[in-house]
């Protein structure tokens, strides 16, 4: 919405490339082709892959934006709509990347804590909300790390009652109960982010993509790097698009082992929140991060306020009974040291 744009960007006009049709293209400086055709700069707004994906979404290619992963268009929201100085309101615990970019671009940081980490009390957030002046909210849904889902009507009752932009990052949503949850529609102060690299499997190639109505769509285009996708990028985003069937199969097997690790750790005495997303989210003894990692088996854990908690991917069944096995001879071990 064109009211909380930061003042420098509400005078500037988007880089525009000139993407006509050619038979000598010498008006970009670009060198000899000596590596299939990677002489050549990206299209600038990814227009193939765009409109696929347009298409695959219901959407019109002017309501999404690419980006070189989602963490990009958190940035990119900042870029145009946060002053210094100006809040921006997100959940706590959540994605640390939200205070990470919030500091760089100046702003200040302000989190509500989840209820049990779990459920968020709407009425209270929005007055939260206020009371910050808050420029920015950001949601992630499910959330990261503790794979909760904030109800759709809660979602849009936020949506609709904050006077402020509105970040709801879905790089989860495919792991959720409602995957094609996009009954967001035409709101002009909401952004939905999402990306290639949990769902799709992708993370290496650094895709993601911002839904809105086109009036934002264009407004972050003020903000973008040119070219910001890359031609490699572009190109396996296109086929990957192809291979959706394939995704969909993975995602399914994610969800029922998701299913089968819960009560695997419950049985082995840990208690997992209920998880909308591809991890588990448990309070486990100190130092269990560092037995697992000296065995070789990798979980994330936190410090701080979330110190004592961890967070497991999950992974293929032969990964995850890996990961079982680990922590049951962890247990083992420190049975006999007691
Ligand atoms: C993984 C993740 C992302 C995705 O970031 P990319 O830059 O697209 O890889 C975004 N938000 C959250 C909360 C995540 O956990």
């Amino acid at each position: 919405m064109y009211k909380y744009l930061r003042e420098e960007i509400k005078n500037l006009k988007a880089y525009r490339v000139n993407e006509m049709e050619y038979k000598v293209k010498l008006d970009a400086n670009e060198g000899i082709d000596w590596m299939d055709g990677l002489n050549r700069y990206p299209l600038d707004r990814s227009d193939e892959l765009r409109e696929k994906l347009a298409k695959n979404l219901h959407k019109r290619a002017q309501e999404l934006l690419l980006g070189n992963g989602s963490s990009e268009l958190i940035e990119l929201m900042m870029k145009a709509y946060l002053e210094a100085g100006e809040t921006v309101v997100s959940i706590s615990p959540t994605f640390s990347m939200y205070r990470i970019f919030t500091i760089i671009h100046k702003g200040r940081y302000e989190e509500y804590p989840l209820d049990g980490m779990e459920r968020i009390d709407v009425d209270r957030f929005i007055e939260f909300v206020d009371e910050k002046n808050a420029k920015l909210v950001v949601l992630c849904n499910p959330n990261n790390p503790t794979g909760s889902l904030i109800p759709k009507e809660d979602i849009l009752r936020i949506i609709s009652s904050v006077d402020a932009m509105v970040v709801l990052d879905e790089a989860y949503i495919e792991f959720s109960d409602y995957p094609s949850g996009d009954d967001t529609g035409e709101f002009k102060n909401l952004v939905v982010l999402r990306t290639f690299s949990k769902g799709m499997a992708l993370a290496g190639i650094r895709l993601g993509y911002m839904i809105g109505h086109e009036e934002i769509i264009g407004y972050i285009n003020r903000v973008r790097s040119p070219y910001n996708v890359n031609v490699l990028t572009q190109s396996v985003g296109i086929k990957a698009l192809e291979g959706e069937g394939t995704t969909k199969k993975n995602i399914e097997m994610i969800k029922s082992e998701r299913c089968r690790m819960k009560n695997e750790l419950e049985k082995m005495g840990f208690k997992p929140l209920d998880s909308q997303a591809n991890f588990l989210f448990f309070p486990g003894e100190m130092g269990l991060g560092n037995s697992l990692a000296e065995k070789g088996i990798l979980i994330r854990s936190f410090g701080g306020e979330l110190e004592g908690f961890y967070r497991l991917t999950i992974g293929t069944p032969l990964e995850n009974d890996a990961v079982l096995k680990a922590i049951e001879e962890v247990q083992n071990e420190r049975s006999k040291l007691k």
